[in-house]
Order: structure tokens, then sequence, then C-alpha cells
């Protein structure tokens, strides 16, 4: 999934703690072979490549449960969140690493080939349906935040109750460490550390273009895309959301950078028990932050 897992927990003695890491990172292993982007034969690419047959397709209950959460995610924010931006996506992969700005007709080609509720959900029998040719699912944005429930949720099986999973700055949280109030976590922004939190039973994901982006004529764009325009975010978020759920923590870091903080205030009435933390950076200055309840 393109970044360092790593995984903290405390157990009764060292053979548990081998074999629960071991099975726990099974699980990502196997994850990561339904949901690469990347690898042809992934689940999810396999999927893609039936979009326009009109067929419904049989999925596993984990794809399913993805993209279940995802369409859901997408309603609650007026599509700023959307697992079909595939073609976009790899529109701009493709820009990125030639260096060039996509061509505008290729962007509103790949764009026409993109929207959630193209997506269709069939839960009897976990069926998917991709409606038009041409649409490609693309779930790295909330794949992660998946991928460490999972993990959290082997250890659980192994009697493991202190744990916390970090896949890439998605964070899942149990029990606190022994003798402590809680994990202790520092959102940075940049070398600045801003806010230390002592958290437990809770999830926390950051979104931010570290070190994933394009640069061009000195402008950068974020790897998130604004489904509206097809284009990678202009300005500089760094978006940081707390959520009962590791998923939904992802996927919110994600729609909030596209929605900016004053609709984000609106779509997080939408998710009880979340918090976000949003910065927005223009030409490296901090044009806006707020901490959002
Ligand atoms: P990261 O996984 O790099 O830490 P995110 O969780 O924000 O950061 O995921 C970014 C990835 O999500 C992109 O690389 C792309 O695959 C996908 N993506 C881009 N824009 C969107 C969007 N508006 N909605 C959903 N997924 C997106
Ligand atoms: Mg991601
Ligand atoms: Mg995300």
């Amino acid at each position: 999934m393109g970044s360092p897992f790593k995984l903290v927990f405390y157990a009764k003695d060292d053979s548990l703690a081998f074999r629960a890491a071991k099975a726990a990172f099974a699980r990502v292993e196997k994850l990561n072979e339904i949901m690469s982007d990347y690898l042809d034969g992934s689940e999810i690419n396999r999927l893609s490549a039936t979009s326009g047959s009109g067929q419904w397709v049989p999925v596993s209950k984990e794809l399913y449960e993805i993209l279940a959460i995802s369409q859901d995610i997408s309603a609650k924010t007026d599509g700023a969140f959307d697992a079909t931006l595939g073609p976009v996506v790899q529109l701009w992969r493709h820009a990125t690493r030639k260096g060039i700005f996509p061509p505008e007709d290729e962007i509103r080609d790949a764009l026409n080939r993109t929207g959630f509720s193209k997506l269709k959900m069939n839960p009897d029998g976990y069926k998917v349906m991709l409606t038009q040719k041409g649409m490609r699912l693309d779930i790295g944005g909330l794949g992660k935040g998946f991928a460490a429930e999972e993990a959290i949720r082997v250890l659980k099986s192994f009697g493991i109750r202190s744990a916390m999973m970090d896949a890439g700055g998605k964070i899942v949280l149990t029990d606190a460490p022994p003798a402590s109030k809680g994990w202790k976590i520092t959102v940075s922004n940049g070398s600045d550390s801003l806010k230390t939190m002592e958290l437990a039973n809770v999830a926390l994901a950051t979104s931010g273009p570290t070190y994933r982006f394009m640069e061009y004529k000195g402008v950068r764009y974020s790897h998130i895309v604004d489904p509206k325009t097809g284009i990678g975010l202009l300005f500089h978020v760094r978006t940081t959301v707390i959520s009962p759920d590791g998923t939904v923590a992802d996927a919110l870091a994600t729609a909030f950078s596209v929605a900016g903080i004053e609709k984000s205030k609106v779509y997080l009435k939408r998710f009880p028990g979340s918090k976000v933390w949003l910065v927005e950076k223009q030409d490296e200055r901090v044009a806006n932050w707020n901490m959002l309840e």
C-alpha cells in the first residue's frame, strides 16, 4: 500500500506476540491483494475490468464492505470523497511520472468516466456493478484505514487488548498501554510539533501532501483530486481526523481535504463522534487553520 506499517502492542509473552503479529500482517497482505491498484490481478482491478458489461459481479466480503463505507461517505460529503476517481488518479499518476500537466481533453474524458452514483451495490450476495464502460475504482483514500482496523481485529482475536496499528498515518488504537492514560500521538505540521494527545479506543488519520505531489511550473498539486475539476488539490492541505472507526477516519481525512474548512463544518455533523483538524496552506504560509468539533 505504498507506506510502512507499524504495529505496537502488549502481550503476555513473546510467543503469543510473534504469532499475533504474524497473523495481523498476513491479514494486511491479503487485503493488499484485494485492494492494490498496482497489481493487475488484484480483485479491485479485475472488478474494474468488468465496467460497462451490465453484469452484477460478486465480490469478497472485504471489498464489499470497503465500497459500502466509501459510498456512504461520498453521499454524506456531496461526492468530495469518490472511489470512482480511478481514471483521473491514473491520469495524474502518469502526468507526475512524466512531469507534464494532463491535457484538458484527457482530464475531461477521464472525469466523464467517474461518479459514485455510477457504482451500484447489491448487499444480496455482495454484488457490485460498474455501470459505465471505462470506469476504474480507486480505494487508496480509505484502504489503509481499513487495513489498520482489520489488523487490530486480528490482534483482538488473540486476546490482545492494548494495541496500536499505524498504517502510513492511518492509526487505530485500542486500550491504553499498561499504567498510562492513552497512546501519545503527536500531530505535526512539517517540522513543528503542534499537538500531543493521549488517546485510546479511537482511530486517527492524517492526509497531506508531505511527499506525494506533482510540481508543474512551480505549482504543487496534491495526489488528492478534486472530483469536480479532475485536478490535484492546489492548496496544501493537511487534515487530521479522529473517528471511532479507522476506515471512516481515513476517508474523511481525504474528503475534508477536498471540501475545505467551511464545507467540512457542515459535513462533520453527519459523522457523530468524529473531529477534524484542518490546516490549509498556500505558498508555504498557513492561510487558515481550525479545530472543528
Ligand atoms: P494517503 O493514502 O496517500 O496517505 P489519502 O488517504 O488522502 O492519502 O489517499 C489519497 C489517495 O486517494 C490518492 O492517491 C488516490 O488514490 C485516492 N484519491 C484521490 N482523490 C480522491 C478523492 N477525492 N476521493 C477519494 N479518493 C481519492
Ligand atoms: Mg490512502
Ligand atoms: Mg484517506
